[in-house]
């Protein structure tokens, strides 16, 4: 048996264990192909019907309908920052963006340098604690599209309600992906790199309505035009086909353990968990989202002082609990509990929490 640690990493991050055991059973010879799936053309059969059942569970796992277009797309999250301004924002229109941290605002940087860009919510002042209400959000009337980013992975916050606004809603939903129920089908795009809830990193799932595809520039080059990778089943050019085909063994592990309802009970207990253990010790633990914001996956916290968040990061990886230090961006710890974490991982970090609390 190899050793396993409990992997609280924000990205990549840790997969279900039987995914990686098939991954690891199919290597060498792919379903009597006698070769790796990653050594298999982008136009055989065995890849074909890995980008079709990929497409499939994306569809039924996320309850979207048929005129969602399903892509596979490289570049990252980062890149769908640039693409949707290139694609959606039309000379005199207005892109319009709530910034609840630095992945919106890295969009909205790229927006800036495309067109009229538009902060519906600023989320700055309040240290990215907050997750605006539609009270709170300010939305012209006729912008191109309205984005939001569903999960802080940085500050752990999340939106726990889907924007009611009049334009296109476009969600960058890199972190909390099919980590619980959601009405998908109400927005008119959405995007994640694949390297959290989903698979490994390299592949970019992009979800998007046929009425919003057909608005894409078409005086872009033919790469960057949504409807070049729409049009070939995000087969134009050659995608980065093991990630795709590991996408799809996570896709269908989701469905096997009862699809987006039983995850997200699981997620609602790991997060239950840790918040409770945070709450019930304030004098030493600190959340530091608005309780009505926080993140079921990213649970950001600061402990007394900066010299025993390093002693807690240190002492926890010696145990077998790795990755928690917060981003470098902002210091203190995060646990992030995605989709593969067992509730096991959540029930040893809270151990390890008291365990250190006591000691001091
Ligand atoms: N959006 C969010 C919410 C993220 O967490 C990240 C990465 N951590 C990104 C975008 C950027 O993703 P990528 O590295 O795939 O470009």
């Amino acid at each position: 048996m190899a050793h396993r640690v409990f992997n609280f990493s924000a990205g990549p991050s840790t997969l279900p264990l039987s995914v990686l055991e098939q991954v690891q059973a199919e290597l060498l010879d792919y379903r009597g192909t006698g070769m790796s799936i990653m050594e298999s053309s982008h136009r055989s059969p065995e890849y074909d019907a890995v980008n079709e059942s990929a497409i499939a569970l994306t569809r039924e796992v996320l309850g979207l309908p048929d005129d969602f277009h399903i892509l596979f797309l490289t570049g990252g999250a980062s890149q769908q920052f640039a693409m949707i301004p290139m694609n959606f924002l039309k000379q005199g229109g207005v892109g319009s963006y709530v910034d609840t941290g630095t992945w919106s605002s890295k969009a909205i940087k790229e927006c800036q340098g495309i067109g009229e860009t538009h902060v519906a919510f600023a989320g700055k002042g309040g240290d990215y604690a907050h997750i605006p209400t539609d009270d709170e959000l300010d939305v012209p009337e006729g912008a191109e599209y309205l984005h939001i980013t569903t999960n802080n992975t940085i500050k752990g916050t999340q939106f726990h309600h889907t924007p009611n606004v009049k334009v296109p809603l476009i969600a960058d939903m890199s972190s909390d992906i099919g980590s619980m129920r959601r009405d998908y089908s109400a927005y008119s795009m959405l995007y994640a790199g694949a390297q959290k809830n989903l698979g490994p990193a390299g592949v970019t799932l992009v979800a998007m309505r046929d009425e919003l595809l057909q608005k894409s520039n078409d005086e872009l080059p033919t790469v960057l035009n949504y409807k070049t990778p729409a049009g070939k089943k995000s087969l134009y050019n050659t995608p980065p086909s093991f990630p795709i085909y590991v996408v799809n063994l996570v896709l269908q592990w989701i469905k096997d353990q009862g699809g987006l309802k039983a995850v997200e009970r699981v997620n609602q207990q790991k997060k239950d968990l840790v918040y409770g253990m945070i709450d019930e010790h304030p004098e030493f633990f600190r959340g530091t989202a608005e309780k009505d914001s926080r993140s079921w996956m990213n649970l950001t916290l600061r402990l007394p002082d900066e010299a025993m968040e390093k002693r807690f990061i240190a002492e926890a990886k010696a145990e077998g609990l790795g990755g928690l230090k917060g981003h470098r961006s902002v210091g203190g710890i995060r646990v992030s509990l995605y989709n593969a974490m067992p509730l096991a991982g959540a029930e040893a970090v809270c151990h390890f929490m008291k365990q250190f609390m006591a000691k001091g």
